[in-house]
């Protein structure tokens, strides 16, 4: 039975992650929030951070967005960190600290949807409701030939309803952690390795060894270039920074005031016409970085000031100390951390 299979290939072979030995919803939630998007590599440290520094949810509903958006910082995709923490205050506020311990309520909480609440509800709750990841979509459309996009709505319905139907009655958290690392370790995209796979011997693409065409995707998502470029006023107390707008790239994250460099004459005009004078040479540092939909192309003008020059500039002049405390893109963090 694929039930039966799958949860006792996983005892033997599951790997062990902080985030599997606990129910707390809390702690579960923070995992499956930093895993979306990111390897587990790359998320443990993340994850060990968050629970030394915010132990309790009241913990992080008690500090500054700007504050768990620091500790995000390098993980991407900004807006997951800006809504744990306003569903943390949600919890702490309004919910007196307790987390819905239901699939449906759960997903009525901002920043989680119908795959986290599942994750949630299963393991921390231990009601049965399938958990269906990326893994999971690969496992079971590989499994049963789906040739369905997986990028559709109706697809995913699909697959969340045959999952139901998989799902143990006796163990339904076990069984999702086990496909769910089955997809991860072993049914891999690009190789998955058959041969140590507890439900080779009824999988319809091994069979026809059509595993490469699973999952089928509709379209993917254009992606365009972009032009930054940055000026990168110093001096020995500190360099100007600004928020970033809402409902752009890096929304509530600090970088440099950016500018248009076809707008002027040269570089020299545009310092001069901000109100400031620069010291020595100009130094112009180039940076490539990737985003889900954008390729980035960056360049930094790093321009010298004198003392207590105020400019009309719309940033504002943060000492170093204060620099390293606020929230920053990681290509921004990089670039201060090797060249300010
Ligand atoms: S047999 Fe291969 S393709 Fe089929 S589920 Fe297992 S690892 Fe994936």
């Amino acid at each position: 039975m694929f039930a039966n299979k799958i949860i006792n290939w996983y005892q033997i072979n599951k790997r062990e992650l902080p985030w599997r030995n606990t129910q707390n919803p809390y702690f579960i939630w923070l995992s499956e929030i930093i895993l979306q998007q990111t390897r587990v590599a790359q998320g443990l440290p993340y994850y060990n951070n968050f629970v030394e520094k915010y132990p309790t949810i009241k913990k992080m509903a008690d500090v500054d967005e700007a504050e768990v958006l620091r500790t995000w910082q390098g993980l991407g995709y900004y807006s997951r960190a800006r809504n744990l923490h306003f569903t943390a205050k949600y919890i702490t506020n309004e919910l007196n600290g307790e987390f819905p311990s239901n699939f449906n309520d759960l997903q009525k909480l901002k920043g989680i949807g119908r795959y986290t609440a599942a994750a949630i509800a299963s393991f921390a709750f231990d009601e049965r409701v399938p958990v269906v990841d990326g893994n999971v979509m690969r496992v079971l459309t590989r499994f049963y030939e789906i040739a369905e996009p997986i990028d559709k709505p109706k697809t995913q319905n699909t697959i969340f309803e045959i999952a139901q139907d998989l799902i143990s009655k006796k163990s339904p958290a076990l069984f999702n952690q086990a496909i769910m690392e089955l997809g991860a370790t072993i049914c891999s995209p690009k190789n998955p390795n058959c041969l140590s796979c507890p439900i080779v011997e009824s999988c319809a693409s091994f069979k026809n060894k059509s595993w490469a065409n699973f999952p089928f995707k509709a379209g993917k998502t254009k992606v365009t270039q972009r032009e930054i470029s940055y000026l990168v006023l110093y001096n020995k107390e500190g360099v100007f920074m600004k928020e970033r707008p809402l409902g752009d790239i890096w929304s509530k994250l600090y970088d440099f005031p950016e500018f248009k460099v076809n707008e002027f004459a040269s570089i020299e005009n545009l310092i001069h016409e901000l109100g400031f004078t620069s010291i020595g040479s100009i130094e112009k540092v180039q940076k490539k970085h990737i985003l889900s939909h954008q390729k980035l192309s960056i360049t930094f003008y790093k321009i010298k000031i004198e003392e207590e020059m105020k400019g009309n500039l719309d940033a504002s002049f943060y000492d170093y100390s204060q620099v390293y405390a606020i929230p920053k893109p990681i290509v921004i963090s990089n670039y201060i951390d090797e060249n300010l």
